[in-house]
């Protein structure tokens, strides 16, 4: 048999492909994205230093085997190293010629600053002198040699950093200088001596001079930073799996610090924030790469590289131009150049902000690069959400950071930006928002069920310890509040009423601003701007993703400004209009109260008249505003009680007005008080009538409008009087009356012989023919099982997700989010929460059974949801898997919806392409 290969030089990415059956990703899985795009690079003639590496299969076998490395894996790597020696005809461990390479980290998913990188692998007494002389440039020598010392000590052996940088300020200090830049080749071989001197002392060892061996340790310190604390909490907030391992690049040194016409940087072929095509970067001239990222020296505009070396920067361009377009994405390169000659040694994917991923997929696709199709699949619907929320001015964030006011990082769980006052408990909060009308940031150490209240009154959550499930994370994602969680950093002094950040303390009621977008939390206030609607880019993205997508997107409104809104963002119809909703306003709720409290059916239908006007006004808004489109009206829906004052105000109030009836003074006091007695006794006589011990499976929905035909022959006068009214103006105007929570067909069948019965009545008073559907809710699961029946009587379906989800789990939703909800999720028992995401396995198989059953009896049935589901985008890809007509979201999310709808028939599409 074979012996496995655990290891591959750069030019062998064709074998690599072979073994892992051509797929990109599988080249990525074993050589760790760092390793696979340096042997894609060198593939493609792009100057790589020659290199090789080992798989994350070894590291795995590695960590398995409890530290020791797997057969043969040792002999490929010196093999490997070998051919690296002719290569490059240098020679490892070599005096006069010698070869020095790097040991690189690199898993699959990037990990930054996770795991680690020994620099200048090869130096030791006598190489140093070795390069002194080759390069002529002691300095260069000793300085690459005290950072081999110092990266080894830190990396492979946990020698605290801070005892090396101890010596360096030191020597800056001794020497009268402040930057490293300046010290001699005798500070640094004085430096070299002082480091192994700590070495020795920190490890009981003489630091490795067998060039071999520094190899071996170093490659055995990337295998084992796998299992680092670092790398696992961050693994775990990532939700990356933790069996993937690192892969180990070895890469013979080129170095950037070899005088001046040597060079290091780093660039983006285009902008990370707003998606210009346009190169930027930073560099250094005669540096190591570390030093761009260190910050230790003021680094150079990528501009400036042209005019000062014009040959390599040429060279340079051409490069990343190419590598955009074999990867067909934006990358994000490091480079060096070594007297003159420019290497590249990583290139990956760009980091960018929503702004910037949506200008650049439509940029990719105008140039060819990648189609229309790939480009609206490239945006997720998350990164339009953002567009829809309030965001810091980037301009302000700038200068934020620049005036040092960033406090710290943590894990960027839910999106947005929140300013607000720092409140260190969920009671605090709640009180500062509800009674001071203040803007607060909730701050804990962590969240338990028992904060809810508090992270729904504040604007923003923030917390030291958790990850991306953890009870903050999810209560906020599920809410729509920006948080930022497991910021390591801050540590929080409840007690004292106070965090704080090494030196910087936040007291209590102090301001911060978070950004639940990158994870950044900011001392004070930052100006926050909406990233509207309107950019040009994102509207050709929409504009994009509607030619792909089957489902229609309507929105749910009530008010004709909604409704105008939601046509803005593009609905195609509106899918739900609350009737109830038109019932609380201010000057109707006497004349609902009236009606609800009256005994007499007269009176009953005098009330009744009184709201009519009201309604027809709302309706004709909403059609004017729908124009030609199809607008879903559903018939009063809650239980009455809702109308009415609450029990407990009401006994509150009665004892207050019999206390003020005892000390009462005159005689017409005493008769207005027991007027009011009255009235309020009376009011809660019929609030105990209609109480009910589960209201929300009691009197309400179509059973309301049974009991009370009245009330569904008003709602549908006003509507048809208002279609009438403004087809007349010459709006075209198509109502669908919706009744709700119909559980048997009986019930639909005698709404609709009372509704179509007062639809004619008004269509023939005003002469007139309307264009009109009469349909119902499925949101009880016998509905949904008895829909070929239903859809005898029913020209549409509506599914209303949260009551079906209710009714199909048994649960109600405001108690079990309030409650054992979050705890099922935290341990994974439920892995969404139903209410956000719909349960595919019940609720949607109940859907697809009345889909199936409804279009048996009419197959172009339409099939509609107006649950919060038809907003979120996995829910989305159910209505799509499910060949509903539309899905029905909040205006504001209808963008997203769009996106979303296309992104499920595109991923249908391939599916069905990949069979
Ligand atoms: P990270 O994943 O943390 O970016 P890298 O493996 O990319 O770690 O190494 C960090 C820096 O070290 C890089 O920015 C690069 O400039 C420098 N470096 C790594 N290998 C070499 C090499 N062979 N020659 C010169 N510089 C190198
Ligand atoms: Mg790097
Ligand atoms: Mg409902």
């Amino acid at each position: 048999m074979a012996e496995k290969k655990w290891v591959y030089l750069f030019e062998e990415v064709e074998q690599v492909q072979n073994y892992v059956c051509g797929e990109w990703e599988n080249v990525r899985g074993l050589l760790g994205g760092k390793g696979a795009n340096l042997a894609e690079m060198a593939r493609l003639g792009i100057p790589v230093p020659p290199g090789f590496t080992v798989t994350t299969e070894a590291c795995n076998a590695y960590l398995a085997g409890g530290g020791t490395l797997p057969d043969g894996m040792w002999e490929q790597e010196i093999a490997a190293l070998h051919k690296i020696e002719s290569a490059t005809g240098k020679k490892f461990g070599d005096g006069k010629n010698p070869l020095l390479v790097s040991c690189r980290s690199g898993a699959r998913y990037s990990m930054p600053g996770m795991m680690d990188t020994v620099l200048n692998i090869g130096l030791n007494d006598n190489t140093a002198k070795g390069m002194a002389a080759l390069t002529g440039d002691e300095r260069f020598a000793y300085d690459a040699y005290r950072r081999l010392i110092q990266m080894f000590g830190t990396v492979v052996m946990g020698v605290p950093d801070d005892v090396y940088e101890d010596v360096l300020t030191a020597a800056r200090k001794k020497a009268g200088i402040t930057t490293d830049s300046d010290l001699s080749a005798k500070h640094w071989r004085v430096i070299t001596r002082e480091f192994k001197d700590i070495y020795r002392h920190h490890t009981h060892h003489e630091f490795p001079t067998d060039p071999v061996e520094q190899l071996k340790l170093a490659t055995e310190a990337v295998f084992k930073s796998w299992n680092g604390k670092r790398a696992i909490d961050y693994r775990k907030a990532a939700g990356i799996p933790h069996d993937l391992g690192t892969a180990v690049s070895i890469v013979t040194m080129v170095f950037g610090n070899m005088g001046a016409d040597s060079a290091t940087g780093v660039a983006m072929t285009r902008n990370g924030s707003n998606g210009e095509k346009q190169l930027e970067g930073d560099y250094l001239t005669n540096a190591q790469g570390e030093d761009v990222v260190a910050g230790i020296r003021l680094t150079k505009d990528l501009n400036e590289l042209q005019a000062e070396m014009p040959a390599a920067y040429a060279e340079f361009e051409k490069i990343v131009q190419k590598l955009e377009r074999h990867y067909r994405e934006m990358q994000d390169v490091e480079f060096t150049i070594e007297q003159g000659k420019l290497w590249m040694l990583q290139t990956r994917d760009g980091k960018r902000t929503a702004q910037a991923a949506v200008r650049i997929a439509i940029d990719m696709a105008e140039e060819g690069l990648i189609s229309q199709e790939e480009a609206v699949l490239r945006v997720s619907p998350e990164q339009v959400d953002f567009f829809m929320h309030p965001q810091f001015d980037l301009e302000a964030t700038r200068n934020a950071r620049n005036q040092g006011s960033l406090l710290a990082s943590g894990l960027n769980v839910s999106p947005g930006a929140a300013c607000g006052m720092v409140a260190f408990d969920a009671d605090l909060a709640e009180s500062w928002t509800k009674k001071n009308g203040k803007s607060v940031i909730m701050v804990r150490p962590e969240t338990k069920p028992d904060d809810v209240h508090g992270m729904l009154a504040a604007c923003g959550i923030l917390t030291s310890r958790g990850g991306r499930t953890s009870h903050a994370a999810l209560v906020a994602r599920q809410f729509g509040k920006p948080a930022v969680v497991g910021v390591s950093s801050l540590n929080i002094d409840i007690g004292k009423r106070r965090m704080n950040v090494e030196e910087t303390v936040v007291q209590e009621g102090e301001w911060i601003s978070i950004d639940g977008t990158t994870g950044e939390v900011f001392l004070g206030q930052i100006a926050t701007t909406v990233p509207d609607i309107k950019d040009p880019w994102l509207l050709k993205l929409l504009g994009w993703a509607d030619k792909f997508r089957r489902l229609g997107v309507w929105a749910n409104a009530d008010y004709p400004r909604d409704a105008a809104r939601a046509r803005e963002y593009g609905a195609e119809g509106i899918g739900l209009c609350r009737t109830e909703h038109m019932f609380f306003e201010a000057e109707r709720l006497p004349i609902v109260q009236k009606m609800i409290m009256s005994d007499r059916r007269l009176d009953q239908i005098e009330a009744l008249d009184a709201l009519l006007p009201f309604q027809r006004e709302d309706f004709a808004g909403l059609f004017r505003a729908m124009d030609g489109l199809p607008v879903i009206i559903r018939l009063i829906d809650p239980p009455l009680h809702e109308f009415l004052p609450s029990h407990v105000n009401l006994l509150h109030d009665l004892a207050d007005l019999k206390i003020r009836l005892k000390h009462a003074a005159t005689l017409s006091d005493i008769d207005e008080l027991l007027l009011e007695v009255q009235t309020k006794e009376r009011i809660l006589r019929r609030v105990e009538s209609l109480q009910e011990t589960n209201p929300m499976l009691g009197m309400r929905g179509v059973r309301l409008g049974i009991h009370i035909p009245e009330l569904t022959t008003m709602q549908v006068r006003a509507i048809f009087e208002a279609a009438c009214e403004v087809a007349k103006e010459g709006v075209d105007v198509h109502p669908e009356v919706m009744i709700p929570l119909t559980s048997h067909v009986n019930e639909l069948e005698i709404q609709r012989e009372i509704l179509e019965g007062e639809a004619r009545k008004v269509m023939d008073e005003k002469g007139m023919v309307i264009d009109y559907k009469f349909g119902t809710m499925i949101e009880i699961p016998r509905a949904a099982l008895t829909a070929d029946q239903i859809a005898r009587q029913a020209e549409f379906f509506s599914f209303g997700t949260n009551d079906l989800t209710q009714t199909t789990f048994g649960i109600s939703r405001d108690d079990a989010e309030a409650g054992f909800l979050i705890e099922y999720m935290e341990r994974g028992i439920l892995h969404d929460n139903p209410f956000a995401t719909i349960d595919q396995d019940g609720v949607g198989a109940l859907m697809a059974i009345a889909v199936q059953k409804g279009r048996s009896v009419k197959p172009d049935l339409e099939c509609g949801i107006c649950g919060e589901h038809g907003g979120d985008p996995k829910s989305i890809r159910v209505c799509h898997e499910l060949g509903l007509t539309y899905v029905s979201c909040s205006p504001f999310r209808v963008p997203i919806a769009r996106l979303a709808a296309s992104h499920a028939a595109l991923e249908a599409k391939r599916r069905k392409k990949g069979e």
